[in-house]
């Protein structure tokens, strides 16, 4: 199984538009983050997590042509703005298979009403069929099982799904210690951390590392990073062993 990272930023990108900021104005492209996202994909599965602002650029640029199903952490736009670029794979496919919590489901049928339309459907409107995810919950999308994990961004509460080995967390502030112990030992987990400052609603850098001390996963890989966190290559340079900052288009391996 591999695991694509589509996007590593956090609400607004790097660069932020008009940014005259360091980190904004860098030439690495490990410091160029699209809205966060990740493709997971087997010979004969293929999901991703999260739908943003950038999903277009970012199925062209790793290739994606078939998506089993998409699943949702929560409602904000950097995480489902794209929905609609769903189309061609609804015209080569059908009803694209949605998984998200109930009020997640309900928010995109508000903010995309067009696309959850039963009668009178504009032609070239894309079609999903939503399916709800619960905690505690385990369901199944082709032969792969995904449990749900959730957690709190602030006062919203989030799902992080986890896939075989592999722990997809992102704008987690706090989490019960009952969901701690469903992803303990795992070989990867990916988790949020904004910049150095603390944040209301997300990790901060020292809270994610405190996290990844609990959970004690094999490899660790942060994301949802904002510009304030600095540069990729001065950042990565801090961070303990087996702890590492995701990049945009950067793939790995899962057993
Ligand atoms: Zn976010």
């Amino acid at each position: 199984m591999k695991v694509y990272f589509l996007g590593t930023g956090t609400s607004q990108g790097i660069p932020v538009i008009g940014s005259h900021h360091s980190v904004c104005l860098s030439e690495d492209p490990k410091d160029k983050r699209l809205r966060v996202s990740v493709w997971i994909q087997s010979d004969d599965f293929s999901v991703v997590i999260d739908c943003g602002p950038d999903f277009r650029q970012q199925m062209l640029k790793c290739k994606c042509s078939r998506i089993d199903a998409l699943l949702f952490t929560h409602e904000h736009a950097d995480h489902t703005a794209g929905l609609d670029d769903i189309r061609p794979f609804y015209f080569a496919q059908g009803d694209i298979p949605i998984y998200a919590h109930q009020r997640v489901l309900k928010n995109l049928e508000r903010r995309f009403d067009y696309i959850f339309e039963k009668e009178n459907k504009y032609p070239g409107a894309p079609s999903v069929s939503p399916i709800e995810v619960k905690q505690n919950e385990i369901f199944k999308v082709r032969n792969e099982s995904i449990e749900p994990i959730n957690a709190s961004h602030g006062n919203l509460q989030v799902f992080g799904y986890k896939i075989r080995n592999f722990v997809y967390l992102t704008d987690v502030k706090s989490m019960e210690d009952s969901e701690i112990e469903k992803i303990k030992g795992v070989e990867v987990l990916v988790i949020n951390a904004l910049r150095y400052e603390p944040h209301n609603t997300h990790f901060n850098i020292e809270e994610a590392l405190d996290f990844i001390s609990l959970v004690q996963p094999k490899k660790a890989y942060l994301t949802h990073i904002s510009h304030l966190m600095g540069f990729h290559e001065e950042v990565q340079k801090k961070l303990p062993k087996n702890v590492y900052l995701a990049y945009d288009n950067l793939e790995i391996e899962i057993k």
